[in-house]
């Protein structure tokens, strides 16, 4: 099948405006209708319960219709069956042909998102930060002692929604578990109570949703705090890749790239973290021309991604990224293992094949883009590094590091788990030489008090 875009809005010079599709909209795109009706129904069963955000420049620019459904743009968009279990699928389609009334259906989704962990490495638990006044800051995250994470109220949805994405109970109305803020000066107020805190991290759902108007109130709030500490402002964002137009076409992007500038000249360090998961997200002159207007705002583009099956689980796929990215003047950052959340059993992969494919990769790529770190997971106890698979004493072992850690005495130190050819995320792994890994007892201990404190 193949069907041409819609409209030629999409060279250098045209200014298009985002249509975004969702569960309610998706079956008017021509090349949704070209789909078989199972295909479009096992979408509905998906997306009742998983987020579905996609828009027209993903549908007409990034994903090869011809290619559907093996294409990675469409998996990374649209809903597939296999994302569900096959017991939760069957029980949603089955609701679905039965129409069963909403607020009995609405029930029975919640009770299989509660079945797929929604809030993994104990973010509701043990990252929620207070100020020295007992306010509790539930827009923040401070997990590392150095980086706070900012989700600004504003900020809470997404240009698109990536299938496989680790915040999705914040989009699919799980309320009470949305992180959000609007206060600007609480933020402001809690980085200078904490020295240790270099870094904040704007993120979300995206940050670069958000009308620059907005975004600048929260920037100038924090620069005019004039804080001796605080030395980069950090965007998590997935524009780049899913809407490059916020910073070329969009009536603020102008104000957009005039904040960046503003950050720079202030003398923060801008870092834009951009996601990208695959090299096609890297190929169109827009995306091309919104990173050139970003660097020469001042702001440094780091990127990162996890490895996800169907996607981007090939090392010529991250050789074709890392080197574009170093070619476009961007400094690859991280690549991650997918989280133990959503449809994990659908994008992850043993740890064993993602240290072959990470380093696979990292070996046939320039000096330039080893900046990457990885294969890396974002677990409870911090950012834990497959180092190497080792042979010591006849016997086959990971070798692991912390990257992160929620003690900061734990980075860089390394330790063993026995090699295990199934696992595929560290909770599967048992300590190589027996007894406990090195930082369980303090991280129960933590986690014993968060839940104290949470009670309190
Ligand atoms: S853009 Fe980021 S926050 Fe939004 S769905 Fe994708 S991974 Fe999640």
């Amino acid at each position: 099948m193949h069907i041409m875009a819609q409209e030629t809005v999409w060279d250098e010079a045209g200014s298009p405006s985002l249509k975004s599709y969702t569960i309610s909209n998706y079956k008017q795109l021509p090349q949704v209708q070209a789909l078989s009706e199972e295909v479009r129904f096992e979408m509905d069963v998906v997306a009742s319960v998983l987020p579905f955000k996609t828009n027209n420049y993903v549908v007409e620019q990034l994903i090869d219709w011809d290619r559907v459904p093996d294409d990675p743009m469409y998996v990374l968009t649209f809903p597939q069956k296999n994302m569900l279990k096959k017991r939760h699928f069957d029980q949603v389609a089955q609701m679905i042909k039965n129409e069963t009334p909403k607020e009995e259906m609405d029930k029975k989704i919640n009770d299989v998102r509660m079945e797929l962990n929604p809030h993994p490495a104990g973010q509701l638990e043990l990252n929620v930060p207070s100020l020295k006044d007992g306010t509790k800051l539930y827009g923040m995250q401070h997990k590392y002692n150095e980086t706070c994470l900012f989700f600004p109220s504003q900020s809470q949805t997404c240009h698109a929604y990536c299938t496989f994405c680790f915040r999705w109970p914040q989009f699919v109305g799980m309320d009470d578990m949305k992180f959000a803020m609007r206060e600007g000066e609480q933020l402001a107020q809690y980085i200078g109570e904490h020295p240790e805190i270099s870094d904040v991290l704007f993120t979300g759902g995206d940050p670069m949703i958000m009308k620059a108007k907005m975004f600048r109130t929260y920037v100038d709030t924090l620069i005019d705090a004039k804080l001796p500490n605080l030395t980069t402002i950090r965007i998590g964002t997935k524009m780049l890749s899913y809407w490059p137009y916020k910073v070329l076409s969009d009536d603020d992007a102008a104000e957009t790239l005039d904040t960046f500038r503003h950050i720079s000249d202030s003398g923060l360090h801008l870092s834009i973290m951009g996601h990208f998961n695959h090299p096609v997200e890297l190929s169109t002159d827009a995306v091309k021309s919104a990173i050139r207007k970003i660097r020469a705002t001042g702001a440094q583009i780091r990127t990162q991604s996890p490895l996800l099956s169907h996607i981007n689980d090939d090392a010529d796929a991250w050789v074709r990224m890392w080197t574009q990215q170093v070619r476009l003047g961007c400094i690859p950052y991280y690549m991650f293992i997918v989280r133990d959340t959503g449809a994990q059993h659908y994008f992850g992969m043993s740890l064993a094949r993602a240290y072959e494919i990470f380093t696979s990769a990292y070996r046939r790529v320039s000096g330039l883009a080893r900046t990457v770190k990885g294969p890396s997971m974002s677990a409870t106890p911090g950012k834990v590094l497959i180092n190497g698979i080792p042979e010591i004493g006849g016997k086959k072992l990971f070798s692991l590091r912390f990257l992160q850690g929620r003690n900061p005495e734990w980075v860089g130190r390394p330790f063993y788990a026995e090699y295990d050819e199934k696992a595929i995320w560290l909770d599967d792994l048992k300590p190589a030489f027996g007894g406990r890994f090195f930082y369980e007892e303090e991280l129960e201990a933590r986690y014993s008090g968060a839940r104290q404190l949470k009670k309190d």
